[in-house]
């Protein structure tokens, strides 16, 4: 922890362009080789394009286990749906956070033919005790994201956990997540308080942000010092950054695709229930 308190920069990322579903292109920030995790956090991707050809595929049917996996769309439209009989469709702001907990096989597909696809998919891991919890959604639609726009030029939608009095839509997740999408006109400094018991990290998706002695840009990833006031200063450009912060887990990591669980025994048994229709 530094003398002030305020959260210093250990660490930057850039993303590693590649693809997954079906030909989806996708900038991965957690969970390449670079940064396998940042528990709780096993995967964070940013997929943008306004090439039919590079999204059009999407991600058709596949299993999850184990842990939550979390869309935020920024622009575009995605349908999902699961062989619970849930099915929906992600707007522009909204969220959806996905318990896959004992398992769900779900396909998430673009709802469009044409223009510009952005958004983020995060997965939060679950700890042994809850990996084989029932599925569960939770759908959030924009109008119900509170925004902290309190301060000029300076708008906080918070999407989970508390910020400046005002609480996100998202309730009842095991590493009491922060997830705020942030937003700064040119010129202007924001403040965030984060839990010091979390891990946190700061995605810069436009402009440049100065946080401490550090400049984080465009596309990158910053990994936080445990301090408490994240401050954040834009500079000399409007910009926007995704700030999320959980509680880690501490547990073994066994990974196998979609599936993320404690032991290999588990991910057999995984594998196994997908393969029989047991997800
Ligand atoms: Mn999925």
């Amino acid at each position: 922890m530094s003398e002030t308190n305020n959260c210093t920069v250990i660490r930057q990322i850039k993303g590693q362009v590649t693809s997954d579903g079906a030909g989806v292109k996708i900038c991965r920030l957690i969970g390449g080789a670079q940064l396998p995790d940042l528990d709780p956090f096993l995967l964070f991707d940013e997929f943008i394009s306004d090439n039919p050809d590079e999204y059009i595929g999407g991600f058709p049917e596949h299993p999850h286990r184990g842990f939550e996996t979390v869309t935020y769309m920024l622009a575009g439209r995605m349908r999902h749906e699961d062989n619970q009989g849930n099915k929906g469709i992600l707007e522009p702001g909204s969220v959806q956070w996905m318990t896959a907990g004992k398992g769900i096989m779900h396909s998430e597909m673009p709802e469009q033919e044409n223009g510009l696809m952005w958004g983020f998919q995060l997965w939060v891991n679950l700890p042994s005790k809850s990996k084989m919890t029932q599925p569960r959604y939770q759908d959030i639609t924009p109008d119900e994201i509170p925004i902290d726009d309190k301060t000029d030029g300076v708008s906080i939608r918070v999407i989970a956990g508390d910020h400046n009095n005002l609480t996100g839509p998202i309730t009842d997740i095991t590493t009491a997540p922060l997830y705020l999408d942030i937003s700064l006109e040119k010129g202007c400094s924001a403040s965030v308080a984060i839990p010091t018991t979390h891990n946190r990290l700061l995605y810069c998706y436009s402009g440049a942000l100065q946080i401490g002695d550090s400049t984080v840009e465009k596309g990158s990833l910053a990994i936080l010092s445990n301090d408490t006031t994240l401050l954040m200063n834009s500079g000399r450009q409007s910009s926007s950054a995704i700030v999320i912060a959980g509680l880690p887990i501490g547990e073994p990591v066994v990974r196998y695709g979609p599936f993320v669980m404690n032991t290999h025994k588990e991910i057999r048994q995984a594998i196994y229930d997908a393969q029989n229709g047991l997800i």
